[in-house]
Parts: structure tokens; C-alpha cells; sequence
């Protein structure tokens, strides 16, 4: 997302990185000088201005934390380089807000005055401020701000930072920015090569600035009205443009690989010039304007979609292959199950066969729907399911985001996460507030790391999650009607310490198996007549079999068989 120099123009600014979670006045980030990095932040006062300041991002009576600390104990430290200072007060320390917010909590401010012998001298220097909130329960955040005021002066500021128990909430404490003259990217790639590190570009998909849209409006997406939407099209010679970059990327920039943000089929989408033709080429129709699960023509629409996406991903792997064989395609599924089944690339099977990993964000449950899951096997599910997938391949996992006002989680349940993604062979790809929360988080998996290295889910239980069923036995409610009873039976094997990997149903359709000793299938129920053999010659060879509710009462459309179509194997038959 930093934008570099490229020949095939501009990516959208709006994409690009920005200083956050600052309101500053009478200041700006400078090149000049710097306590680490490249740049620092520049507050000048003059006798025009009452004040010139720095807090925290917020909104007064917004009744919102904004970027404000939740923290009503800790320690903050600034490093400050005094400039010069005319009959003026430098004071750096941290507000009581209240919930309004507002300074009226009656706590007084907790900082200090930068002393008179610092200013001019030249020289970097350090202070930290303990503060206690603790005991004021009017007090419900806190600013990190800094107030120059009196006839002139001139403050440098670097690396602020939050001391105190827990999460460290002060990002951007390096006000670093990367100014639309700079090269981010190119930059990053030879800080990261200089320390032996990979750099995967993040790219924002299928979003572009106006111009390329007014140039190019057959590469919109269109929905079923006809009209564009806010995305673009990889039917379209869309594609090329984005191969074009992302090959730029990795041969003439050096990034060694790209991550793909958000490249999805959206609900009602994608109805343009070039999904129609490639539709009718493949059915004779066109592709069906309404959503309905009986129709095979709507599954094949819904098919159609998920297709393109991953032949795109194919193309777009190839591609970056070709000018860098070691070069590494990661796309973003977001997570299908969170927001319905239509919008998502999906944590598909089908789309790790076409890329090198992928990364899903199930921190978005804690705040569209905490109640998806019984706490705390979730986590150690959804970690198992998406490297189950991954087999092999890379499982990245977003648990939660851990800045300030985005998400209600006290800092050990971030922490905890992240150990319960690596036990489950998942790549934790948490945000992280500061590198003291990243050392920790470090620290506990090098403590464990003997157990980690080279291990895997011993294959005693395979429990299948079958992608058919989710789509056309789930229909609009997969997670009530299919996903919940995958869960229950994974946590029941797990509170038990019975050892589960996962079994897809594309294994299922292959017949390929590992050396399981028990099957179980809760409410699998649509199945193909290659899956119900799979498990059919899995029970005759001796293998152990539970199946639940309707499990192979439909076929691989999601229409009803007449009776169970494992009705020999489960000794059961269908009444009314
Ligand atoms: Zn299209």
C-alpha cells in the first residue's frame, strides 16, 4: 500500500499510507531532523496562535475513543529535541478525557515543562510521565499531547511511546510518512533485503483513482441493472493492467511477492460486457439475474464467479513466477462465513491451489458477530479450518486488530491468539500496536518453539467440512445451517484431546485420503456419488465412521436423494 514509481501510472492516494491517529496543530512532519528513521514532527509556535499542539485523533462531545488511550495507568515517554523557546512553555504529558469527551473529569493533567537548559542545546532528549487515572472514574481515556504557548517556539518530537502493562496503543510514534514524492516501496524492499527479510507488496484490488475509469469504462464491474459498480473487472482487459504492475512489482521494484486485498465476487456482481460473453460461451445462457438455489443455472453463475476469480490468481502467480521463480502470490478470503456466503473470494480449496497462501480476518467476528462461536475453541477452530485448507501452504490469520478503538479486547486475548494460531499451523498476521507487544508475542512462540517446528495434526479423526454443502445445502445461511454443526463437532473432539486434522470434500471426490482411523461427517449433507464411494471403501477397509443428521441426503447440487445416499452404511433410512 505505499505506492511506488511505475510506468502504468499511479495506484489511488487514497490507498497509499498517511500519518494516523494525530490531530496536530501548528505542526508537520520534516525531513530535517530525526531521533530514529527518516522524519519527526515539526511544532512551531508563533504569537498569532493561542496554542500549538498535539493530541491524540478525536472528536469533542463525539462520545467516541477516537485514537485516545484506554490506558488510565501507565507511562508514556517522548523523546524532544527544544529548538528555541521565546517566554514560552513547552509542556509534553497526557489529558483526562471524559466519556463525552471532554476535559471536565476535575483530574489534573499529568506532564512536565521542558527544562530551560534543553532549549538550543542541540541534543535529543528522553522523559517519561507515570500516570494514574485510576481513581477518578469520570476519567474514561487519555491524550498523549504535547502544548507549546507564550510569544515563539520550536519543538521537535520522535518516537513516542507507551510504557505502561499491556498493549502498547501509540502507532506512528516514528511519524514516519510516505510523502507522494518518495518511492515507499522501493524504500521498504531495500530496508528489508538489508536485514534478510521478504517483502510481500500489499495491493488494494480492484479499486482504481477516477482517471482510469473514465478512460476505461468497459473495465468496471456492472451489476445486474446494468450500472458500474465501485470495483473492477478481472474478465476485463482489467487484468492485464494489473499483471503489468504487479510483474513491475516483483522484476523491475524487487518486492519479493504481493499480497491481494479484497479481490472478491460481490453479490451482484459481475454482469459486465465480458462476464456475459465468457458466460454464454460456457452455458449457452446468460448468466440468471436472481438469486435461486434451485436453479443449476444459478450454481453454475455462482460457480462461474468464484472460477474467474481463481484463474485470475493463476494467471496473476505465473506471471510474477515468470520474472521471479521464488516470487510468492497471497491473497486476502477476508472470511466467507462473516458477512454470507456471496461476497467473498472464500476460503476456498480452490483458490489455495492457485495461490502460495492465504490470509483470513476472523478479528471481524469480535465486532459483526461475537456471538458466532462459543469462546475460546473459535479461535483454535477457525485456525484449524484455514490451514486445514492451506495443507501445507501458507495460513496467514488476522485474529484482531489491536489499535485503540477498534476492537473491545483487553491485550492478553491478542496474545493468546496468536498462540492458539500457530498451534493450529497458522502464520499469525496480527496487527501489532508497537514492538514491545511484537517482542512478547515473539518471546512466547520462541519459548515453544521446539514443539512447533516440523509438526502436524496427527491424522487420527478426519473431520470432513465440505465446501457443496456449505454453498447449496447452507444457501443464504450457511453458518445456521451447516457450519455450526462442523463446529460442534470439532469442539467436541477437541475438549476430549482427540486429535482432528481436516478432510475436504474435494479429497472426497479424488478419493484421496491420509492415514485416518475415523471419518466423521456432521450433517454433510450434499454429497456426490464419488464422495459416498470414498467413504464407502473407507469403512469396508476397516476405517471407523460417524455421520450426523442429513449427512448424504442430498446430491452435489444440494437437491434430495430419495433415501440417504449412505443409507447401507449408516443402517438408517429416510421416514417422511
Ligand atoms: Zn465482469
Amino acid at each position: 500500500g505505499l505506492g511506488w514509481k511505475s510506468k502504468y501510472g499511479e495506484i489511488d492516494p487514497a490507498m497509499k499510507g498517511a500519518l494516523l491517529d494525530w490531530e496536530v496543530v501548528g505542526g508537520a512532519t520534516t525531513d530535517a531532523d530525526a531521533h530514529s528513521g527518516r522524519q519527526c514532527l515539526r511544532l512551531v509556535h508563533t504569537a498569532e496562535r493561542a496554542q500549538t499542539y498535539l493530541n491524540r485523533r478525536w472528536k469533542l462531545k463525539g462520545g467516541e475513543q477516537g485514537a485516545m488511550l484506554d490506558r488510565l495507568k501507565g507511562e508514556v515517554a517522548y523523546w524532544y529535541k527544544a529548538v528555541s523557546a521565546k517566554d514560552a512553555s513547552l509542556w509534553l504529558g497526557v489529558i483526562p478525557m471524559s466519556v463525552d469527551p471532554l476535559e471536565n473529569t476535575g483530574a489534573p493533567r499529568t506532564g512536565i515543562k521542558v527544562p530551560a537548559e534543553h532549549v538550543g542545546d542541540g541534543q535529543w532528549h528522553r522523559v517519561t510521565i507515570p500516570y494514574d487515572y485510576t481513581g477518578n472514574p469520570k476519567v474514561k481515556w487519555v491524550h498523549v499531547s504535547c502544548f507549546l504557548d507564550g510569544s515563539a517556539a520550536e519543538l521537535l518530537l520522535d518516537d513516542l511511546e507507551f510504557l505502561g502493562a499491556g498493549v502498547q496503543p501509540i502507532t506512528n510514534g516514528g511519524f514516519e510518512e510516505v510523502s507522494p514524492d518518495r518511492d515507499g516501496t522501493r524504500e521498504v524492499v531495500a530496508l528489508c533485503h538489508k536485514h534478510g527479510m521478504r517483502y510481500l507488496a500489499y495491493y488494494w484490488a480492484q479499486r482504481e483513482p477516477k482517471s482510469v475509469g473514465e478512460a476505461h469504462p468497459d473495465w468496471r464491474c456492472r451489476n445486474s441493472a446494468g450500472k458500474p459498480t465501485a470495483y473492477y473487472c478481472v474478465n476485463t482487459a482489467y487484468r492485464d493492467l494489473v499483471r503489468d504492475r504487479i510483474v513491475e512489482l516483483v522484476k523491475e521494484v524487487g518486492v519479493d511477492g504481493v499480497f491481494f486485498d479484497m479481490f472478491h465476487t460481490r453479490a451482484d456482481e459481475c454482469y459486465c460486457d465480458a462476464c456475459r460473453a465468457k458466460f454464454r460461451m460456457l452455458t449457452g445462457q446468460e448468466p440468471p439475474p436472481k438469486q435461486d438455489y434451485d436453479s443449476l443455472l444459478w450454481q453454475q453463475w455462482v460457480e462461474f464467479k468464484y472460477r474467474s476469480i481463481e484463474e485470475a490468481m493463476l494467471d496473476f502467480n505465473r506471471a510474477i513466477k515468470a520474472a521471479n521463480p521464488e516470487a510468492a502470490l497471497v491473497v486476502n478470503t477476508w472470511n466467507a462465513w462473516v458477512y454470507g456466503n456471496t461476497h467473498n473470494t472464500r476460503n476456498s480449496i480452490r483458490v489455495i491451489e492457485n495461490v502460495d497462501g492465504l490470509l483470513e480476518e476472523t478479528g471481524w467476528y469480535d465486532v459483526v458477530d461475537p456471538s458466532f462461536f462459543a469462546f475460546p475453541a473459535r479461535h483454535n477452530f477457525m485456525n484449524w479450518h484455514l490451514a486445514g485448507l492451506c495443507k501445507g501452504k501458507r495460513a496467514f490469520m488476522w485474529g484482531a486488530a489491536s489499535l485503540p478503538g477498534w476492537l473491545p479486547l483487553p491485550p492478553l486475548e491478542p496474545r493468546i491468539r496468536v498462540l492458539t494460531m500457530v498451534t493450529n499451523g497458522a502464520v499469525p498476521a496480527h496487527s501489532v500496536p508497537g514492538r514491545d507487544t511484537l517482542k512478547t508475542y515473539l518471546g512466547d512462540i520462541a519459548e515453544r518453539e521446539d514443539y512447533f517446528r516440523g509438526s502436524r495434526l496427527a491424522p487420527w479423526c478426519g473431520l470432513v467440512v465440505s465446501e457443496k454443502t456449505e454453498l447449496w445445502y447452507g444457501r443464504d445461511d450457511p453458518k445456521e445451517r451447516y457450519v455450526k454443526g462442523v463446529y460442534g463437532a470439532y469442539q467436541s473432539l477437541l475438549e476430549r484431546h482427540l486429535p482432528v486434522s481436516l478432510v475436504t470434500d474435494r479429497e472426497l471426490e479424488v478419493g484421496k485420503l491420509e492415514d485416518h482411523k475415523v471419518l466423521f461427517l456432521p450433517n454433510c449433507a450434499a454429497m456426490s456419488d464419488a464422495e459416498i464411494e470414498t467413504v464407502r471403501r473407507f469403512v469396508r477397509e476397516g476405517g471407523g465412521l460417524v455421520a450426523t443428521y442429513e449427512t448424504s441426503l442430498y446430491d452435489e447440487h444440494g437437491q434430495p436423494r430419495e433415501t440417504f445416499g449412505m443409507a447401507d452404511l449408516l443402517n438408517a433410512k429416510k421416514e417422511g
